[in-house]
């Protein structure tokens, strides 16, 4: 049973990542206990499937056993070891040398972090080293997206374009630049590919002109933006961002984080979109979101770059769990596990999911259906043609979260009235058929609440 001293104790003690604390003290916590493949039950018995796989990173599903295992074997046999003083582990070495096998292109060197959002400060300190090796230090200046999500470091907020991680925070800092969102459902070159794609390439070529062609270092782009509401550039975006960035001479960093390990299909969305980026960062289903992990994987002539500037000194990057054996022994089984099934089924389970949430559209609050794999939104709109958002007043973060959990269903609901998926590869048809059912009630339910109801007529 829900134990009101958990939740007492939660409320005096826990602060909880991204959350109005007010807000939270006010609900109370909601306490899981228990996860079986896409199902999750709390503390009070209730059963959920989990459309959004924890934070988009319970890729292989909850309750694999032979993960258990793996971490318990490498626990046992050696639960730490530092990647320090030239020394390693074999689970770090062999994960390192799997994910280079089947990185796209020369990206074959890997660096392992905690998560994803030192993946990204990783990325900005190897940029940084990388120009001043090549004798080129004035480039110091980054650019990403609007819409973007970077992590939540000073720097990859900065990085981030999602106005609560800037407000009182100070970020982004002044070396970091945006330009437009891609944003097909929303883009005001109208939603044609080739428009949409020449307005980032003009946008992009126009800012580096405007800070100056010498001193930018890299850009920065998620092959599918998650955190600013899964959406999705037309095909063929991330290619001629990739080819631009060649062209002017500046590093393309891909943010797989989400994206990567099966998310979209296979184990890196730039495979299916075609590119070799100078860098991926990745986390999230690497393990699974079983313990936590991220990794830079670096293409090779930016690695020989940095290697051949340190020369004999050290180059001055490092955490103490880089390369965790446990993390890495995790890493290697969650691999097996994708390439042993999961990843066919998630494409199989993806096109069930993209099928289901299409069957939608003609609901009167669906503005539009996006998505890739695994990875898919529905955008609410209180007018279809206008494109006018949910009102604020109908509070579509918090209300349609707690609808759809009240019909057994997690789903990422968006402050904007986006509802974002992202399931476990493992789901079956009846699970996916249940994520489209309860999302359906849930719309059904949004379509009563007073306040869309008044932002329809009017
Ligand atoms: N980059 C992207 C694209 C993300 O979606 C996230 C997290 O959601 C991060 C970076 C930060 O990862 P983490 O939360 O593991 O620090």
């Amino acid at each position: 049973m829900y134990s009101n001293s958990l939740i007492e104790l939660d409320r005096a003690h826990l602060v909880h990542p991204v959350a109005s604390y007010r807000g939270h003290e006010q609900q109370g916590v909601r306490v899981l206990s228990s996860a079986k493949g896409a199902t999750i039950t709390d503390a009070q018995g209730r059963q959920l499937i989990d459309g959004f796989a924890g934070l988009w990173c319970v890729n292989a599903g909850y309750g694999h056993e032979t993960i258990v295992e793996a971490a318990a074997r490498q626990m046992r046999e050696l639960p730490y070891a530092t990647a320090y003083f030239g020394l390693g582990s074999e689970s770090a070495i062999r994960l390192a040398a799997e994910l280079a096998e089947r990185a796209p292109g020369d990206l074959n060197h890997i660096y392992f972090t905690l998560g994803g959002s030192d993946a990204i400060d990783s990325t900005v300190r190897f940029i940084r080293y990388y120009w001043f090796a090549r004798g080129q230090p004035q480039r110091d200046q980054f650019i990403s997206m609007e819409q973007g999500y970077h992590g939540s470091s000073t720097v990859g907020a900065g990085l981030t374009a999602l106005p609560n991680f800037h407000a009182g925070f100070g970020v982004p800092l002044d070396w970091q630049h945006k330009i437009p969102s891609p944003y097909p459902y929303r883009n005001p070159v109208g939603q044609d590919a080739n428009a949409i794609i020449q307005a980032s390439l003009a946008a992009l070529r126009a800012k580096v002109d405007a800070i100056g062609a010498n001193r930018v270092a890299a850009f920065y782009a998620e092959p599918i933006q998650g955190s600013g509401g899964v959406i999705v550039p037309p095909k063929g975006w991330m290619k001629a961002m990739r080819e631009l960035c060649k062209e002017l001479d500046i590093l393309f960093v891909a943010d797989e984080v989400i994206t990567g390990f099966g998310r979209t299909g296979p184990l890196f969305a730039c495979s299916e979109d075609e590119i070799v980026p100078d860098f991926i960062t990745t986390a999230k289903g690497l393990t699974s979101g079983y313990i936590p992990m991220g990794a830079v994987f670096m293409a090779d002539h930016v690695y020989q770059v940095i290697a051949d500037g340190a020369g004999a000194s050290a180059v001055g990057h490092g955490y103490t769990y880089s390369a965790h054996p446990v993390s890495a022994a995790v890493g290697l089984e969650v691999l097996k596990l994708y390439e042993g099934g999961l990843l066919e089924n998630g494409i199989k389970a993806g096109a069930r999911l993209m099928a289901g949430l299409e069957s939608l559209r003609d609901h009167p609050l669906v503005g539009d259906v996006r998505g890739r794999g695994m990875l898919a939104a529905i955008e609410l709109v209180v007018d279809k043609a206008a494109k006018t958002p949910l009102p604020a007043e109908a509070q579509p973060s918090r209300r349609i979260f707690d609808r759809a959990w009240e019909n057994g269903l997690v789903v990422r609901a968006f402050a904007n009235g986006v509802l974002g998926y992202a399931p476990p590869l493992c789901c079956t048809d009846t699970d996916i058929d249940a994520i489209i059912e309860r999302t359906e009630r849930t719309l059904d339910q949004t379509l009563e609440d007073p306040d869309v109801r008044r932002a329809l007529k009017d």
